[in-house]
């Protein structure tokens, strides 16, 4: 039977907002040593905003019904906020076909028989490397923190778009309260190495960025081989790695694949209520032995 002290300790966790499911997750949280962030939407608030556009090829109208043309159907937060900057500015998205999504990585689909691609800065094919000027433009945008991805219209650079996401309140002093109870954080992300380095800078944690999703699993992977490992996130794209974490979290707003996942959710959403209920798992264990 569960000893009274786990089955309080649950109880105790589920009033703060996390739900834990059963006494084993519990104990397996008391002992983690290392968290996995998700950026996006864990992070950060996932609600992005597109700040800048830059189009190579035409007119901006254009540009901007081209490129939502193919965002559209897309559930990717950066596809949202993309479609919804074009209809605020009473554009309207051009119908596109053939519609693709490159995990990790961006969109693709025709308008008018144009193939048009929206690919991460830091994806770009080699045959669809920019010039330098273009690059050094794209770098210096990455570099205050932003979301780049390139536009082509045929294979040819057709423009640049950047998106900015808010980092949530409580990032910043749940990594330093986990910190200081001797756990070590680490960002995960497919976003550039440039934006990813300013937040965690930030936040005062390590980072792997570029990561396609089965990459995030490795890196689950390699860290569980030497600690104990939690992965926190919210997104479809994250149920692999939480899967391969000693303990699977989500956070409370995510999708019904990250929650059904997870071993714990934080049902408020509440970044800051990780610190609080990894230190009530560790008082609980500490009753039972
Ligand atoms: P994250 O690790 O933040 O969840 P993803 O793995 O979903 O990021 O995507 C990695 C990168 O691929 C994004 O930062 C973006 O540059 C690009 N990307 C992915 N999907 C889209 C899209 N629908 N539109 C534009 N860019 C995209
Ligand atoms: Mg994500």
């Amino acid at each position: 039977s569960t000893p009274a002290a786990i089955t309080s300790g649950l109880a105790a966790a589920t009033r703060r907002g996390a739900l834990i499911k059963g006494g084993a997750a519990l104990e397996a949280l008391s002992k983690v040593d290392a968290v996995a962030f998700d950026k996006t939407g864990t992070l950060t608030q996932g609600k992005p905003e597109v700040t800048d556009i830059i189009v190579w090829k035409g007119e901006e109208d254009a540009f901007l019904a081209n490129v939502s043309g193919i965002e559209v159907g897309s559930h990717h937060p950066l596809a949202t906020a993309l479609v919804s900057h074009t209809k605020q500015l009473g554009i309207t998205p051009r119908h596109a076909e053939n519609r693709n999504a490159q995990a990790g990585e961006g969109v693709s689909g025709n308008v008018d028989g144009k193939h048009i691609q929206v690919i991460a800065l830091d994806k770009l094919p080699v045959t669809m490397k920019l010039t330098q000027k273009k690059q050094s433009i794209a770098d210096g945008i990455a570099a205050q923190g932003k979301t780049v991805a390139i536009a082509y219209v045929d294979q040819e650079p057709f423009g640049l778009i950047a998106w900015r996401d808010v980092l949530r309140e409580g990032a910043q002093s749940s990594v330093s309260a986990l910190s200081q109870m001797g756990i070590q954080s680490i960002m995960l992300t497919g976003d550039n190495a440039t934006a990813a380095s300013a937040m965690a800078g930030k936040l005062g944690m390590g980072f792997r960025a570029s990561l396609y999703p089965e990459h995030k699993v490795a890196e689950v992977e390699k860290l569980a081989r030497q600690q104990t490992v939690a992965m926190i996130g919210d997104g479809i794209n994250d149920a692999p790695a939480m899967k391969a974490a000693t303990v699977g979290i989500a956070m409370g707003s995510g999708t019904d694949v990250a929650l059904e996942t997870a071993d714990i959710s934080l049902s408020h959403s509440r970044i800051e209520d990780l610190p609080e209920v990894i230190g009530l798992a560790k008082a609980t264990m500490s009753n039972v032995r």
